[in-house]
């Protein structure tokens, strides 16, 4: 597990003076990767205050010092980010600020960003022990919580073909549809089309096929962080998923923001892993002292909807829930650890996501399926119009940052997506 060194001293300034707000997402403490495109070609990015450098072409330069131009994106560790602090920051010399200044620093708003990894494979946890009781209060009342949360960490393979970018419109997808049990299903648009707050982590390096990584050691195969939202579609999903998992109520989108937070960056944000209290302890292969005691991450997250009509009268997007990361149940480190244990190989460039960050109270519900109880309970906009699913042209913005005294906010970026009609 990383610990707090130079690279996080909050004193460190930037001479990209859009760096150095105060509410910016992106301080020279952050250094998130991303990748876009220039001329037809991907190039890899570092983000810096507005801005993004062309990390290829700095790698190419003298100032990159001892880092090694391998797997590039993946190798931002510290020697590489003490390289970016000292080419980014108030001290370093004229020639340096020239040459990046000039030629490697692109306007991050200009930019069409692609995924910052080629994603193998796409895994989705369901660690929010708030979530989970919440939506199995919805099915099963007297007993929300399944007999095996408290053991495995759950989850299910997603589809990464269908991974896109923030900021790409979203299809509502077609599906079949039982809600009049009377009748045969139908095939028509979803009717109860939600979103997950979720938060998603990069493979950095994985590990063989057959072969196991132990607790100890999850951390050192996970690169960084970024925001997701894995889009649902409870109609199709309610009807499809018995007895076997999500599918084609998940599978139509999942849209992750283009910034991956290094893991190292988040140091500062550790804090110990979920209080069981009396509850049975993982079982062995899961549990180990340090992820006790810094497993979990002080993560604030935040989602705002936008319908067609708010945006049209330039009304502020609706905050719809505000919850925080160290809520989950198990840790990103048990995640990557239960997700090999079986000897499944995991590749770099994966990406495993968390399941919906929910907490205990009511504002930290990060579905609709839970603020609305399934459509039961609609809500109101400013406008004064109603929801209990999305309808189309609603823009969902997911936030994330880190803050806390003494150290730099570390943000995510944000995660949007505008609903369209079905084709
Ligand atoms: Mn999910």
């Amino acid at each position: 597990m990383h610990n707090i060194n130079e690279t996080h001293n909050k004193d460190l300034e930037s001479w990209i003076e859009s760096a150095n707000e105060p509410e910016s997402d992106f301080p020279i403490q952050n250094l998130p990767v991303c990748q876009y495109l220039e001329a037809g070609e991907k190039k890899i990015g570092v983000a810096i205050g507005d801005s993004v450098l062309d990390f290829e072409a700095f790698f190419n330069t003298a100032l990159a010092k001892g880092g090694e131009k391998v797997d590039m994106a993946l190798a931002v560790d510290s020697n590489v980010r003490i390289a970016l602090q000292e080419a980014l920051g108030e001290n370093t010399n004229e020639e340096a600020k020239t040459l990046i200044g000039e030629h490697l620093l692109r306007k991050q708003s200009d930019l069409e960003y692609v995924k910052p990894f080629h994603i193998h494979d796409y895994t989705d946890f369901y660690c929010s022990i708030y979530h989970a009781t919440n939506v199995g209060r919805i099915f099963r009342p007297e007993n929300p919580l399944l007999p095996n949360y408290r053991y495995v960490p759950i989850g299910y393979h997603g589809r990464s073909s269908s991974i896109v970018m923030s900021g790409s419109d979203v299809v509502r997808p077609k599906g079949q549809n039982r809600s009049d049990t009377e009748n045969p299903p139908v095939y028509i648009p979803s009717k109860a089309l939600d979103y997950e707050m979720e938060v998603g982590f990069f493979v950095g390096s994985g590990n063989k096929l057959g072969e196991t990584i132990p607790i100890s050691k999850a951390e050192e195969h996970i690169f960084g962080l970024c925001l997701v939202n894995d889009w649902s579609a409870r109609d199709i999903q309610g009807w499809e998923a018995q007895p076997l998992g999500p599918f084609l109520g998940k599978s139509f989108a999942t849209t992750i923001a283009p910034f991956v937070v290094p893991l190292e960056a988040l140091a500062p944000f550790r804090v110990p892993e979920y209080d069981r209290g009396d509850e049975p302890g993982p079982l062995e292969y899961l549990k180990n002292d340090i992820n006790s005691k810094k497993g979990g991450i002080d993560m604030k997250l935040e989602v705002y909807i936008a319908s067609k009509q708010m945006r049209d009268e330039n009304i502020e997007p609706h905050l719809l829930s505000r919850s925080n990361l160290k809520d989950l149940y198990w840790t990103i480190g048990q995640m990557l650890t239960h997700h090999a244990s079986n000897g499944c190989n995991l590749n770099p460039g994966d990406l495993i996501a968390t399941g919906t960050v929910s907490g205990n109270e009511n504002d930290e519900k990060a579905s609709l399926l839970e603020i609305t109880k399934r459509g039961k309970e609609p809500f109101e906009l400013p406008t004064g119009e109603t929801r209990r699913f999305l309808e189309d042209y609603d823009e969902i913005i997911m936030k994330g940052f880190c803050g806390r005294e003494g150290y730099r906010r570390i943000g995510f970026g944000e995660c949007r997506g505008v609903i369209l009609p079905a084709n």
